[in-house]
């Protein structure tokens, strides 16, 4: 996918959300599904795949692509759903699909940093005010027109809340 719409998305599934999620669960995003599909199916495939019941599988939200394709957030019992995961594909209908996990840590609002929460902050710094995506202050990152320039690494091309960030995968692998 190269059109617009197909990096937004991508941008999206790249972004590290930032959520406690319930343990023993992984969220997983299933991607290139064929429009016509419904979304019993997609929890069907994945059950029998990962052999759990349907009811296992939890559907979060569903979106669609430019060309009708559709990417399905759900969350999955996590040791069943590992090597289906690790495989990062899946057959549904006649359609191969993408699988990818999302990673949720806990960052802190306060100083950015991850893996701990804000009220548990030891921080000096205070970049509360700062935005995600270019490090100025002044406006959120929802609103930012500026280019990605992380403000951990400094490097330009990605926002501090990305996991294609350095300074996150090394810190990440631990944590996810
Ligand atoms: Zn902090
Ligand atoms: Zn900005
Ligand atoms: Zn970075």
């Amino acid at each position: 996918m190269t059109t617009l719409l197909g990096n937004e998305i991508h941008r999206r599934v790249d972004d590290v959300q930032v959520v406690t999620k319930k343990l023993g669960t992984a969220t997983i995003f299933i991607l290139g599904i064929d429009g016509t599909t419904k979304e019993e199916e997609v929890k069907e495939a994945i059950a029998r795949e990962i052999k759990v019941e349907e009811t296992d599988v939890v559907v979060r939200a569903t979106r669609k692509g430019k060309y009708d394709e559709l990417t399905i957030i759900a969350e999955v019992p996590k040791a069943q759903a590992t090597p289906l995961i690790n495989r990062k594909k899946i057959r549904i209908g006649w359609t191969e699909c993408g699988i990818r996990e999302r990673v949720d840590i806990i960052r802190c609002y306060k100083c950015l940093e991850y893996g701990h929460k804000t009220r548990k902050c030891a921080a000096q710094v205070d970049r509360s005010k700062d935005c995600i995506r270019c490090g100025e202050t002044g406006h959120r990152g929802k609103d930012c027109v500026n280019r990605d320039k992380c403000i951990k690494c400094g490097i330009q091309g990605h926002s501090a809340d990305q996991i294609k960030c350095p300074y996150f995968k090394k810190l990440g692998e631990g944590i996810a």
